[in-house]
């Protein structure tokens, strides 16, 4: 297939991805003209409140968006290096799913078959990606469930989902994932209902796979504290659109966008002393059957201004990567109006 980028660095790049869901009440736009890309041995974080199109775009990577309710509109490109995915057929995209890009779902027990022993799940990956015989993937999945921490992995093999505990299904899931050694691994709220130890543990392990195997991880999360530790850039994405990005620092230390703002205040800091209320955002996202015609966060945002419910935001950048969908940095806008921002923002 024709190679469409030449950017070495980057493994996957995501051109204007647009999805909807066709429903009885009308089109979802659930994602709406995404871009971002990912490198080898690269932390992406994608973060923002549930139903803002973090999982639906994961899913668009993985092909797994079914019709017909399902639909990834015409222009969205999806480049694994250089290759448009969506262009690929079906035996292709079973090579590409599990082979080349893998994926941790959020819940280990919806997502595991609860029919089959732990171990055949492994097994029938390795023997379709690896073109290894039973008995070779057989070891081999003993060996992945050990590098992944499963103790007496030998006898654990043959046992089925219901027997493991929550974190140990967890860790089940991602031997399944890497497996097959993904170029890509996308992590959608992995740890998401485990208590702080497992979660740590399980942070621990993917990021010890990506240093070992140079992998792309896309990082899908709510979870600030997840983000500060394992990422390397973060798109932050409401209402279907990214609407802030850039390197992890700039959007820790220097945020540009108001759900940035809100989504930061939003997180308890270390030296809080007594009884200290955290912020909430107030209101609620917009509905994607009729998305607004200006920004899409205006209903929430405190600085809305009039140009603000007409238009949707242009995209202002900040730096090599940093960039922010805000009318906030207009030329338009006095500066002594954005300096005022900032300082009520710094004062908290
Ligand atoms: Fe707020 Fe306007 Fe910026 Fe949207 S564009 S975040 S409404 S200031």
């Amino acid at each position: 297939m024709e190679k469409l980028i030449n950017k070495s660095e980057s493994i996957l790049d995501v051109k204007d991805l647009k999805v909807s869901y066709h429903t009885y009440a009308g089109e979802v736009q659930s994602v709406r003209g995404v871009s971002f890309d990912v490198a080898r041995g690269e932390v992406l974080a994608i973060v923002g409140e549930s139903g803002c199109g973090k999982s639906v775009t994961a899913r668009a990577i993985m092909s797994l968006i079914l019709g017909p309710q399902g639909e990834i509109k015409d222009g969205s490109k999806i480049l694994y290096n250089g290759e448009d995915i969506l262009c690929y057929d079906k035996k292709r995209i079973r090579e590409f799913r599990g082979g080349e890009c893998a994926m941790i779902f959020q819940d280990a027990l919806t997502s595991l078959n609860p029919t089959m022993k732990v171990g055949n799940q492994i097994i029938e990956n390795l023997v379709a990606h690896r073109s290894m015989d039973k008995k070779t993937a057989r070891e081999e999945a003993i060996r992945i469930l050990e590098s992944v921490g499963i103790p007496n992995a030998k006898e654990r093999i043959d046992q089925y989902p219901h027997q493991f505990s929550g974190g140990m299904r967890q860790r089940v899931m991602i031997a399944i994932a890497v497996a097959c050694e993904p170029k890509i691994l996308i992590a959608d709220e992995p740890t998401t209902a485990l208590d702080v130890t497992i979660q740590a543990q399980i942070l621990e392990l993917i990021n010890e796979l990506k240093d070992r195997l140079n992998t792309a991880v896309i990082l899908i999360t709510h979870d600030f504290g997840v983000v500060a530790g394992m990422a390397d850039k973060i798109a932050v994405m409401y209402a279907g659109q990214i609407i802030e990005s850039g390197e992890k620092r700039e959007i820790f230390y220097n945020p540009k966008h108001p759900y940035t703002w809100a989504l930061l205040n939003s997180v308890p800091k270390l030296g809080w002393k007594g009884k200290q209320l955290l912020d909430t955002i107030k209101g609620t996202p917009p509905d994607l059957i009729a998305p607004p015609k200006g920004c899409a966060f205006a209903a929430r945002c405190k600085y809305c201004m009039n140009i603000c419910l007409e238009e949707e935001p242009k995209e202002y950048s900040f730096g090599d990567i940093h960039k922010a969908k805000c009318w906030l940095y207009s030329e338009e806008l006095p500066e002594e109006i954005l300096e005022e921002i900032m300082e009520e923002r710094k004062n908290g």
